[in-house]
């Protein structure tokens, strides 16, 4: 009580003291960085380039703060300029002066052999981060309309058993991996996970069909806004899935009945 009392008599002096020498207490205002600032201390993806080789860096098609608040500007930074070009650069000096150069990623990937690890996880991770990156977007979420719309009714009876269904494949991955909405031929839907960055075009790995969208559920995908709650950063995502794109890589996909290339 006797503290606060000093602490007025103080303040007191203090406005009599500023009001003798006719001072103007003026309100500053400590400025916040423009958004522009916080993207040039970020860097711009465009400045990511790999090393020389067959693959090069796919532009992300936003700025790292684009998927604000449901992805992180600081994720998305690490993910696509430190972990998605080094998967980009160790799959080109796997790959350098050997015959997969001339092949596409969907290629190397058709025909790997799955003991060869380093081709397996990096060919993997350069596929798997470009169609993530693709399947996202700030105007993202919502449902998807038209084809991909009545696919997901049929094939799940409706969107929200559809996202049950994605979430719950997501939540239950043990460790590292991805969850995945893929089609056959026939343009039927399913969805599968896969462990570390092994996909669905991979042989031999017990899952098939051609990824439409892909869901990264690796810590590094959002452990520093979600920490250890991968579920409501699953939950975020699908705020930000470009529905757009997935339907139009579902179209294509059945309309070449091949797997359509992310690159
Ligand atoms: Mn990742």
């Amino acid at each position: 009580m006797k503290k606060n009392l000093i602490l007025v008599v103080l303040l007191g002096l203090n406005v009599m003291t500023n009001s003798c020498n006719e001072k103007k207490l003026t309100e500053v205002q400590v400025p916040l960085p423009e958004k522009e600032e916080v993207n040039k201390a970020m860097g711009n993806p465009a400045d990511i380039i790999a090393n020389v080789g067959a693959f090069k860096m796919m532009l992300l098609p936003y700025s790292y703060d684009a998927l604000e608040p449901f992805i992180d500007a600081k994720t998305m930074e690490v993910h696509y300029s430190k972990h998605h070009l080094g998967y980009i650069n160790k799959l080109n000096e796997t790959i350098a002066g050997t015959e997969l150069e001339k092949l596409t990623i969907e290629e190397i990937l058709k025909s790997l052999d799955i003991e060869n690890q380093t081709l397996r996880n990096n060919a993997g991770g350069y596929y798997n981060h470009n169609l993530f990156w693709g399947n996202m977007s700030s105007k993202g979420g919502g449902e998807p309309i038209g084809s991909l719309n009545n696919a997901i009714k049929k094939d799940f009876g409706s969107f929200a058993d559809f996202k049950i269904q994605l979430t719950e494949t997501a939540n239950k991955q043990f460790g590292s991996g991805w969850a995945w909405l893929v089609t056959d031929k026939t343009g039927k839907l399913s969805i599968v996970g896969t462990a570390n960055q092994d996909n669905p075009l991979m042989p031999n790995i017990g899952v098939t069909g051609t990824p439409i969208l892909a869901l990264d559920v690796w810590e590094h995908a959002y452990y520093l806004k979600y920490q250890n709650k991968r579920n409501s950063y699953v939950e975020a995502f699908f705020n930000v899935i470009n529905w757009k794109a997935v339907e139009k890589r579902y179209d294509e996909t059945i309309k070449k009945e091949l797997p359509i290339k992310v690159q």
